[in-house]
């Protein structure tokens, strides 16, 4: 079974949903060109500060399951690489989302890399917020995943995390399973 880093700490019904219903997601494309802008802004930002490497797909094998994922930018200052993970958001925060550092940590395991940074993107600002590698949030990480891998083996579908329902991309198929 595959999962994507992407998706750490994300609502485990959607999780659910993504593995089991692929076709039933109703993604709304406002939401695409965003993400896509956001990455355009970002290359511009990096571009005048960093040297760019171009980003693989790794995988992380665990207990009957693995996790893949593509960094959105590596980048060089000096001697030491940084991996960059960048989030299109309405408005900044006071701190960055628990699962966006979480998914920027699996990214520094899968690189075996120390130092990252989120780029968070609003309107009129970006912010850059720098993060290292850390062990305990890593293992929290892979204790959410196999949750999620022994619910989906035992056919169970996981409850579901209030607060992310709104622009969801499973939210007719989840309101039907209720
Ligand atoms: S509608 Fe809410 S509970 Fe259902 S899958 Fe989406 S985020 Fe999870």
């Amino acid at each position: 079974m595959n999962f994507f880093a992407s998706w750490v700490f994300r609502c485990p019904r959607w999780i659910y949903f993504k593995l089991k219903y692929p076709e039933m997601e109703r993604i709304n494309p406002k939401l695409k060109k965003v993400g896509d802008l956001g990455e355009r802004i970002a290359l511009e930002f990096l571009k005048e500060k960093y040297r760019l490497y171009s980003t693989r797909k790794r995988s992380l094998y665990c207990n009957g399951f693995r996790i893949t994922g593509k960094p959105d930018f590596k980048v060089l200052r000096g001697n030491d690489f940084e991996i960059v993970e960048v989030k299109r958001v309405s408005k900044i925060a006071r701190i960055p989302k628990k699962r966006w550092i979480a998914q920027l940590n699996l990214y520094l395991k899968m690189e075996g890399i120390e130092n990252g940074f989120i780029l968070e993107i609003s309107r009129d600002k970006i912010r850059k917020s720098k993060w290292r590698y850390n062990q305990s949030l890593f293992d929290k990480s892979i204790e959410f995943y196999e949750k999620i891998y022994e619910s989906i083996k035992g056919n169970e579908i996981p409850k579901g995390r209030v607060g992310e329902c709104l622009n969801c991309s499973f939210k007719e198929l989840c309101l039907s399973h209720r």
